[in-house]
C-alpha cells in the first residue's frame, strides 16, 4: 500500500490553464507528422485537487499507457512527466473513428480507465479535431465514483476533492504494484 497523495507539488489554476494551452500547441505542432492512415491520440489523467503528479501517479500513467498501446502499431510516442500531470502524445496507425471507439471501451472496461482521458483526433488540413462521444452516438462519460455522467458531477460538485482522492488512492493500490 502506498499513500498516493502523500507527495507532489500543488498546482494552481493558472498553471493548469497554461499546461492545457501547451497541450493544444503540441497537438497542433504534430499535425505535419501524422501520416494519412493514422490518428493522433493524447492521454491525460483526471486527478481532482491541487496535486496532479508524483511518482505514484506517474508510474500508474506509464503502466496504463503501455497497456493501451500494446494493442497498436505506434508510429511516434511523446511522454511528458510534468507537475501539472503526466501527458502522452501518440501517433497510431489506425482509423481515428475506430480507435476512438476502442479508447472509449478501454476507459469503461479497465478499472484504471476510469481516471484516464484518451482523446483521439482526426487531421483535416491544418487542424486537428477531437472525435467526440456524441459524434459516435456513444453516451457521455460516466463519473468515476457514481452512476451520473462526469459532467453532471463536475457541474454540481457532487463529490469533494477528498472523496475523489480516496477513490483514486484505492483504485491505484488495488491495480498497481509498487
Ligand atoms: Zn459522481
Amino acid at each position: 500500500m502506498v499513500n498516493v497523495f502523500s507527495e507532489g507539488f500543488s498546482q494552481n489554476a493558472e498553471q493548469i490553464k497554461k499546461s492545457k494551452r501547451t497541450r493544444l500547441e503540441e497537438e497542433n505542432f504534430l499535425i505535419d507528422e501524422i501520416p494519412e492512415n493514422c490518428a493522433l491520440v493524447s492521454i491525460t489523467m483526471t486527478i481532482p485537487g491541487p496535486i496532479k503528479n508524483n511518482r505514484f501517479l506517474s508510474h500508474t500513467f506509464d503502466v496504463v499507457v503501455k497497456d493501451f498501446l500494446s494493442n497498436y502499431n505506434v508510429v511516434k510516442e511523446i511522454l511528458w512527466d510534468i507537475t501539472t500531470g503526466p501527458e502522452a502524445f501518440i501517433i497510431i496507425e489506425k482509423d481515428p473513428g475506430v480507435l476512438k471507439e476502442e479508447a472509449i471501451k478501454y476507459e469503461s472496461d479497465k478499472p484504471l480507465g476510469a481516471i484516464f482521458d484518451i482523446n483521439v483526433f482526426t487531421v483535416e488540413g491544418d487542424s486537428v479535431d477531437p472525435i467526440t462521444r456524441k459524434e459516435l452516438g456513444v453516451p457521455e462519460k460516466k463519473c468515476m465514483i457514481c452512476d451520473n455522467t462526469k459532467k453532471e458531477c463536475v457541474t454540481n460538485q457532487t463529490h469533494s476533492d477528498e472523496e475523489f482522492r480516496q477513490f483514486i488512492d484505492k483504485l491505484i493500490n488495488d491495480n498497481i504494484d509498487f
